[in-house]
Formats: structure tokens, C-alpha cells, sequence
């Protein structure tokens, strides 16, 4: 059965409870992790993956707290005990191909793929395909590269996610009639931040896609002080979930 896992339901600011964000889609025996901050590698060994397993990496921006464990995740394919074999595939927004080479000029021979295959990929309107799979991005409302993904299989099963956002017509486009809408929900209702979403924001775009079940995420320590669901619920009245690092969900 398709999975999610929370790798991290954080943010850039260290925290005990909260990893970096990084979440795994397990699905059709494939692996998609979609986005890697500081720390991820390392929390996928806790649920059994390791940088041999991943096929593809989905970034939905290059904020350190995204992206930061890419580097680490390179490094390891090509000098781990037993290198990875199997192809890799990155995918990011606009630019993304630009930010690679410069990480490529910095660390050079140390993520060169060997003995295995990288791809790297900037989506923007086409959508990727991947054994059935397939992936569906728009940009989103945080940086101009910004975009959220929705992965669609089988008989119209959906996930989507935001990645970091604003409220955007786009967001509720994307996340139309989604099994599972996972949102980033930085701050509580009475401290938003542009560019981020509250969990009321978060409320009105699951009310306004219509999706089946809402999970949030992206959650600031501050967030833990506040009573998030509650301010969600007020707005939304579906299934809401509060990410916790290695929750697991079934889709
Ligand atoms: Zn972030
Ligand atoms: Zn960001």
C-alpha cells in the first residue's frame, strides 16, 4: 500500500522534536523523497532506507533547511560501503540545473555519480513520468523558484505537496479533490509571516480543493505553543493531521 513518511516535520531552526523537512513516498516499490534538509539521510536510515534506495529526489526549493543533505546524499552514494547502483533522479524548479553546477564546481569529484546514473531535471510545466507515476508541479507563492508537486497513480489516487507557501490560487489548483494535502504551516494564526501559511490559511486552502485528509507540517517551534489543529479546524472541517517525525500514512 502507497506510504508517506515524515522524515521531518520541521523546519531550519534546530529542534529536538522536529527534524528538517524531508518527506518519503514509498509507491509502486519506488522511493521519492521530496525534499532533504539537514539531518534526512540520516532519519531514513531509522525507517529503513538508505541513499541506495532513494530513485527520486523531488526539491520543491533551495532554502538550506530543503536541500541541504543533497551534498551528504551524493557523497554517500559514491563512497558508501556498497556504492549505489541504480539511477538517481533530481528534480527542482526553475534554476535548479544553475544551483547543481554550482555545487558541482565546489565539490567536483566528491558527488560525481560513479558507478551509477544522475539525471537532473527542472519541471515546470510538463509533467514527469515514472512507471506509472506521475508528477504534476506549479509554482508556488514563497520564492520565485518555488513549487509544489502533486504525484498521481493508479485509478486517480493524488498526494499533494506545497513545499513552502503562501496562500495561492495555484496551491488550491494543485491540490484539487487530493487524497492527501500535505501543507507547510509555519506559524500560528497570530504570528504569519508573508510567504508562509497559518493554520487557518492551511484550513481554507484544504476547504477550497476539497481534499480528502490535510496534513500539516513545516512547523515552527512557536507552532508547538499554540493550539494549530484547533485554529485549522475552525476552517476546515475534514480528516486534519499534525505531522510527527516518522508518523506514517497510508494512502
Ligand atoms: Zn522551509
Ligand atoms: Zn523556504
Amino acid at each position: 500500500m502507497p506510504e508517506l513518511i515524515i522524515l521531518g516535520s520541521g523546519t531550519g531552526i534546530p529542534s529536538l522534536r522536529r527534524a528538517s523537512p524531508g518527506l518519503l513516498l514509498s509507491l509502486k516499490s519506488r522511493h521519492i523523497v521530496i525534499d532533504s534538509g539537514p539531518g534526512i539521510l540520516r532519519r531514513m536510515l531509522e525507517v529503513g532506507i538508505t541513499y541506495r534506495d532513494i530513485d527520486l529526489l523531488l526539491y520543491t526549493h533551495i532554502h538550506p533547511d530543503h536541500i541541504a543533505d543533497l551534498v551528504p546524499i551524493l557523497f554517500a552514494c559514491k563512497y558508501g560501503e556498497l556504492p549505489r547502483q541504480k539511477e538517481l533522479t533530481l528534480v527542482g524548479g526553475c534554476g535548479f540545473k544553475q544551483h547543481f553546477q554550482m555545487l558541482k564546481n565546489l565539490y567536483a569529484a566528491w558527488i560525481e555519480p560513479q558507478p551509477y546514473q544522475l539525471t537532473v531535471k527542472e519541471v515546470v510545466s510538463s509533467p514527469l513520468l515514472l512507471d506509472g507515476i506521475k508528477i504534476l508541479s506549479k509554482s508556488m507563492a514563497h520564492l520565485p523558484e518555488s513549487i509544489g508537486y502533486r504525484v498521481e497513480w493508479g485509478e486517480g489516487k493524488s498526494i499533494v505537496i506545497s513545499g513552502d507557501t503562501d496562500y495561492c490560487e495555484n496551491l488550491v489548483s494543485l491540490a484539487w479533490k487530493a487524497d492527501l494535502l500535505v501543507l507547510e504551516c509555519s506559524f500560528p494564526d497570530q504570528k504569519k509571516v508573508e510567504g508562509h501559511l497559518t493554520p487557518s490559511l492551511a484550513g481554507r486552502v484544504a476547504k477550497e480543493s476539497h481534499c480528502k485528509k490535510l496534513l500539516l507540517t513545516h512547523l515552527y517551534p512557536l507552532c508547538d505553543q499554540y493550539d494549530i489543529l484547533d485554529q485549522c479546524k475552525k476552517v476546515f472541517q475534514g480528516e486534519i493531521l499534525l505531522a510527527e517525525d516518522l508518523m506514517k500514512i497510508a494512502i
